[in-house]
């Protein structure tokens, strides 16, 4: 059987670092993409300092030229791909809770989170699918956020009722709508997808008061990344347990 080969974006830190490693260390090859060279590339020399098979690959995720050159680059190198984690995402609002709401959100919020955590999602997954189609078993990860969800946060009594940013929920509850329709336009297929949320994590985006460790908030991707035939598709998942859409 030949090596499995996953692609992670936005992979120079954070979930989507730990992601690469954890995966990496399972002996999976590992490119590691990142809108940014330099960080790239330090990424990968970390990795590679860990035993982890790991290269480097410039991905602006908005950037439809990046996206093709992605496509080229792994048909012609390795023909195929077992692993697509769309981890790369933004978070534009001050996170002053109550001052950025569906009542004041301006239109440059609203795009620049779409673009990245909706649009590019879709636009590299949709250009991967080929690929992702030729491995025995492919897996699409979705890195949503338990902010994505319309069951908690109409209800009152959620633990996140009360966290409401209306760009970035948004822009997740749109990715899980991907995730659904995907999977089953998928049906049939060897590919599965699923949407992940990964916990409140230590990053720069999760910042420091988050309670979960980052070595901790990748297992969510990495489980769903490394899913048997018999697991799910086209579903909303955190630690295992399923979340309300
Ligand atoms: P992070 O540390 O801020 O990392 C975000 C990554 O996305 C960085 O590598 C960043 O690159 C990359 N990125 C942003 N825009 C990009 C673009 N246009 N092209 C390519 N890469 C881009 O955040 P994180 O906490 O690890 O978040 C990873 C994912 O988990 C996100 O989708 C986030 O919404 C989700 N999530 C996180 C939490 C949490 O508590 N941390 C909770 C729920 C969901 P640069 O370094 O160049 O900016």
């Amino acid at each position: 059987m030949s090596k499995k080969i996953a692609l992670i974006t936005g992979a120079n830190k954070g979930i989507g670092f730990e992601t690469a490693k954890q995966l990496g260390q399972k002996g999976i090859t590992v490119i590691v993409t990142a809108r940014n060279a330099a960080n790239g590339n330090a990424a990968v020399t970390d990795l590679q300092k860990e035993g982890v098979d790991a290269e480097f690959l410039q991905l602006d995720v908005t950037n439809a030229a990046d996206i093709q050159h992605t496509f080229d680059y792994i048909n012609n190198k390795y023909g195929k791909l077992d692993i697509l984690v769309n981890n790369a995402g933004i978070q534009v609002e001050d996170g002053d809770w109550g001052t950025n709401t569906a009542a004041t959100v301006t239109a440059e919020a609203l795009h620049k989170t779409f673009e990245t955590n909706f649009f590019s999602v879709v636009l590299l997954t949709n250009k991967l699918l080929p690929l992702l189609k030729k491995s025995d078993a492919g897996r699409i990860v979705n890195l949503s956020s338990i902010l994505g969800s319309q069951a908690l946060h109409s209800n009152p009594n959620s633990p996140i009722y009360a966290s409401k940013l209306f760009a970035y929920d948004a822009s997740k509850t749109a990715l899980n709508a991907y995730t659904i329709h995907l999977a089953a336009a998928l049906a049939g297929t060897s590919v599965k997808v699923n949407s992940a949320h990964p916990g409140w994590v230590k990053t720069d985006l999760g910042s420091d008061a988050a309670p979960m460790e980052v070595v901790d908030g990748a297992k969510t991707s990495v489980a769903l990344a490394l899913l048997d035939a018999d697991g799910p598709s086209g579903k909303y998942i955190h630690a295992g347990q399923e979340l309300p859409w």
